[in-house]
């Protein structure tokens, strides 16, 4: 059976790696739907819009137009026809993103595209309310989360220009506004999987992601 898998969890917790290999693993598409909320941030920067203004951010998620295309294994984001998979990146896009992300406009108008991916099965979705909102009916649901020391050592280890002491307050403030908001906050499903990724292995958890997914029939 081609199962739904959901994976939720706070910025730098592993999700995004951590499902890329299990949906390379199962033969699975990977969806990202961060790249969704970035795409709105990204797009409101450019323009001169603030992403804390519902209305323009809400006008915008409507009007965009996202494509998914899976290439040399990993996965481009177009956003009207324009490829931004690399200016989505980044933690100025990440901060617009979750600005936007707490409005129920722009989630409203995010949610039907990925249900639509979800809705074929065979998919790998990773996010901050997709076991609780989008795909409440997965079949398997995990939650990966890490101590805040040990993301912010990832993150920083990605991009070394900013002192980790900052890395680590962005994440903070970032964890603060996605769990603390009213619409779809960042929590874990009631079924999820919790699994604490602090000093383990990408393969351990792939491992045992992948195990669980067969145990839930993929
Ligand atoms: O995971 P990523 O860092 O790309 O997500 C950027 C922001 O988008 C998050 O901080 C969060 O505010 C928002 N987001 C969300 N719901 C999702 C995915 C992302 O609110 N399913």
């Amino acid at each position: 059976m081609r199962i739904a898998i959901a994976i939720d969890g706070p910025a730098s917790s592993g999700k995004g790696t951590v499902a890329r290999f299990v949906a390379a693993r199962l033969g699975y598409l990977y969806v990202d739907t961060g790249t969704l909320y970035r795409g709105v941030g990204l797009r409101l920067l450019r323009a001169g819009e603030d992403p804390a203004d519902a209305v323009a951010a809400g006008r915008r998620a409507e009007s965009l137009r996202f494509g998914f295309d899976w290439r040399d294994s990993s996965l481009h984001v177009s956003i009207d026809g324009e490829d931004e998979t690399q200016n989505i990146r980044g933690e100025v896009v990440g901060r617009a993103a979750s600005a936007v992300a707490v409005h129920p406009g722009v989630r409203a108008a995010l949610l039907q595209t990925q249900r639509d991916l979800g809705a074929r099965g065979g998919v790998v979705m990773d996010g901050r309310d997709i076991g609780t909102v989008v795909l409440p009916k997965a079949q398997l649901k995990i939650y990966l989360d890490a101590s805040l020391d040990e993301r912010a050592r990832r993150r920083h280890a990605e991009a070394p220009g900013v002192p980790l002491s900052a890395v680590r307050a962005q994440l903070a403030a970032r964890d603060a506004q996605d769990s603390g908001r009213e619409t779809a906050p960042l929590r874990v499903a009631d079924d999820a999987v919790y699994v604490d990724t602090t000093g383990r292995s990408v393969e351990e958890i792939v491992s045992q992601v992948i195990a669980l997914a067969r145990e839930r029939g993929a």
